[in-house]
């Protein structure tokens, strides 16, 4: 789960970690109330949406009166903003941050992640701030300073002195560099972050480290221990159609091919979408319905998956272990008549009770296609969709 920035960033303040002042705003006239409350004379409006890049695509403007940042907010407010992060379609912006503007003597990057290789957390620090880190990495990676830290003995001040060098402090700067290494790692590990990006980290003209910007993303599987972030959570940043699946307690992830998929099992629904692309098309979804699946989440199932307009086949693939294969069948033909299905259905059961699940879809009157196996029923759903076409 994503926050917005000044969500982010109140979340480090809690840590001691230090920031901007500011305040979010939904209203050009609140946006000029927290201005006031700053104070000057120089402000800046940023435009609050999951993904970066917003300097570049307008989302973010530096300014020194409060009629500016009037104009600024009523223009970024009900904005389409693109920027590299967004996608061509771009997000709309419903939320801005006013806050305090920092003189600005040097931009760095600073990032902390779970390294899925070392199982550890690890810092990613660069002198090249303020940039995609992704062309500093491929452009200059000896720009680049990556370590780990071991979990065992946590955050040592040694580490942030490794990060105060790389990064070319100096002076009091080190002090603050080392005391923000251990205040950030807290943060990371207390609230459960999967992902920490400070893209620019600055030091300041009169000598103080600050972070500019804040990204933040969170453990979905811890989120249970944290109901203070859970409340942060913007449901209008999210796919309206992952969103809907979270309330039936679906696995769903919208992609971009043409076969819908309803599958038992994140390592069936995995293979599956693999054996789509092997017999040449592309799963328009990854959709594991769960071990006890009702007819309810079936039929909520089905509807997720069709109100993807790209989606031109379904292919239902479900191994009936604990579930038995004739009550997903019954599902699936309940759900298949009350969404009145306009594309081509491949299902393919396999478990307890198989031929009874077979007979019942067999004799429901739908144009139901069954398949034998996995390969079979990925050809099916290919051909029959080629062929609808
Ligand atoms: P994004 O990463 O989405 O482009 P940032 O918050 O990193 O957004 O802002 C982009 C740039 O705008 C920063 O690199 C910095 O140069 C400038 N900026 C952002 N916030 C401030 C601020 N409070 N004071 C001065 N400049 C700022
Ligand atoms: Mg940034």
């Amino acid at each position: 789960m994503n926050i917005h920035e000044y969500q982010a960033k109140a979340v480090l303040a809690k840590y001691g970690v230090p920031v901007p002042r500011g305040g979010a705003a939904f209203s050009p006239d609140e946006a000029v109330a927290e201005a006031k409350k700053l104070g000057g004379p120089v402000y800046v409006v940023k435009a609050q949406i999951h993904a970066g890049g917003r300097g570049k695509g307008g989302g973010v403007k530096v300014v020194k009166s409060l009629d500016d940042v009037k104009a600024e907010a009523t223009r970024m407010l009900g904005m389409t903003l693109v920027t590299h992060q967004t996608g061509p379609a771009g997000k709309l912006v419903q939320r801005i941050y006013v806050e305090e503007g920092s003189n600005i003597k040097r931009e760095l990057y600073l990032s902390i992640v779970v390294d899925r290789e070392t199982s550890r957390v690890s810092f990613i620090v660069s002198t090249e701030g303020g940039m995609d880190i992704e062309e500093v990495a491929h452009k200059t990676p000896e720009k680049i300073l990556a370590f780990s830290v071991d979990v065992a003995s946590g955050i040592q001040p040694f580490h942030g002195r490794k990060v105060a060098y790389a990064l070319g402090l100096e002076g009091d700067q080190i002090k603050q560099g080392v005391a923000l290494v251990e205040k950030l790692y807290n943060a990371f590990t207390t609230e459960d972050m999967s992902m920490l990006e400070i893209n620019p980290l600055v030091v300041t003209g009169e000598g103080n480290l600050i972070c500019l910007d804040a990204k933040i993303g969170f453990d979905s599987n811890a989120l249970y221990r944290h109901k203070d972030i859970v409340a942060l959570r913007d449901l209008t940043e999210e796919d309206p159609a992952e969103v809907e699946a979270s309330k039936y307690d679906l696995n769903y992830i919208k992609l971009d091919g043409q076969i819908g998929c309803m599958v038992n099992g994140a390592g069936l629904a995995m293979a599956t979408m693999d054996i789509i692309k092997l017999y040449g098309s592309e799963p328009a979804n990854f959709l594991d319905v769960g071990g006890g699946a009702t007819k309810e989440k079936v039929t909520a199932a089905f509807k997720i998956i069709l109100s993807d307009k790209n989606v031109e086949g379904i292919l239902v693939n479900i191994f009936g272990g604990i579930m038995r294969c004739d009550i997903i069948a019954e599902g699936v033909v309940a759900a298949a008549k009350e969404v009145s299905l306009g594309v081509p259905l491949v299902v393919r059961l396999e478990g307890t009770n198989v031929e009874l699940g077979k007979k019942i879809m067999a004799e429901s009157g739908l144009p139901i296609i069954s398949a034998d196996n996995l390969a079979d029923a990925a050809e099916k759903i290919v051909k029959a969709v080629k062929e609808a076409a």
